[in-house]
């Protein structure tokens, strides 16, 4: 009798906190009720995906596939699936909510305390397929290739997010120049903002970047700001940049945190926050965020940065993210 041959795909499995990713072969699986197999075109890497291998966010599971900028087309669909088989998707954050809480019925449900979030909660897609819950699959702009896709799924979607809690900006900071604010810089001067791009002391080639995709000016996040600004976003991980965003807002302004977690904030005077100015922090996104976000991007015709490697350099793709070296958003492909 011929031996049956179980068909496999390969995944990079964080199976510890902090350690590196093993590579696995893994039984192909079938979709459930709602659920879609997608074949991975590209994954886009980011700061949370750090989070979760440092152990630094309060939830998660393991062992976990990251990876929650996933573009993918749908290879096999269960039953009741929204999605039909050949479609492009992408799988982002939030992977699936309860749909009954109070949050979800109030159209918060990026709030849901039973939000599942993918490559932390379930596994992402940091390998060659994917499996999803249709409904929470977001349909991705035509006139963007599958690399310059995966990163509109986390760094531009929670990017636009944070953008829309910073309310009316005309003159607009931004902290921390990695690839979510690349692609929010470019989102905001489309909205006719000027933006102000803050980087770490020194980084001549982070401000050189910011002011690439038009940003009005840029310089150190020590220094003060050349004019006071509407709002400000901050997406670098650092606590220390709360009580100096505050300094650079006219009154009434908002400083947002954009990031899943961040160093303690420092202690500040409370003339800083005087003046009705407000911190606030952006938590996930609703799917109502992904449609909005991706005709916006169908529109603003964002130009996306990337930097590519195979799916077997994960590690070096994490580690090109930590120590902010890549020129542009790292982004995984299948090899
Ligand atoms: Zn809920
Ligand atoms: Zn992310």
């Amino acid at each position: 009798m011929p031996a049956v041959r179980t068909p496999t795909y390969r995944a990079m499995v964080l199976r510890e906190r902090g350690s590196p990713l093993a590579a696995e072969k893994r039984p192909v699986p079938e979709p459930l009720e709602h659920q879609v197999v997608l074949r991975v075109a590209a994954c886009a890497v980011c700061r949370t995906d750090l989070h979760v291998v440092d152990g630094e966010l309060d939830r998660g599971v393991l062992p976990i596939v990251l990876g929650h900028q996933v573009v993918g087309r749908v290879v096999s669909a269960g039953p009741d699936s929204t999605l039909q088989v050949g479609e492009r998707v992408g799988v982002p954050w939030l992977a699936s909510t309860c749909g009954s809480c109070e949050m979800c019925d109030a159209g918060r449900e990026n709030l849901c305390t039973s939000a599942r979030f993918t490559g932390c909660d379930v596994d992402g897609g940091f390998a060659e397929l994917v499996l999803a819950d249709s409904r929470f699959c977001l349909r991705l702009p035509d006139a963007y290739g599958d690399v310059e896709a995966a990163p509109l799924l986390c760094g531009g979607l929670i990017g636009f997010r944070a953008l829309r809690m910073a309310g009316q900006a005309s003159r607009l900071g931004l902290y921390g120049f990695g690839s979510a604010a690349h692609l929010i810089a470019q989102v905001a001067r489309h909205g006719g903002a000027a933006v102000y791009a803050f980087t770490r002391a020194g980084d001549l080639a982070g401000q050189e970047s910011a002011r690439s995709v038009g940003a009005t000016w840029a310089g150190d996040s020590t220094g003060p700001a050349p004019e006071p600004l509407d709002a400000a976003i901050i997406f670098a991980p650092v606590g220390e940049l709360v009580p100096l965003a505050l300094a650079a807002v006219r009154p009434g302004g908002t400083v947002v945190c954009a990031g899943i977690h961040m160093s303690d904030i420092p202690r500040f005077p409370y003339s800083l926050l005087w003046g009705e100015r407000s911190i606030r922090s952006v938590a996930n996104l609703t799917r109502e965020d992904g449609a909005e976000f991706m005709a916006l991007a169908e529109k603003a015709r964002i130009d996306v940065l990337t930097e590519v490697l195979p799916l077997a350099q994960a590690d070096r793709a994490l580690e090109l993210v930590r120590a902010g070296l890549a020129r542009g958003t790292v982004v995984l492909v299948p090899d």
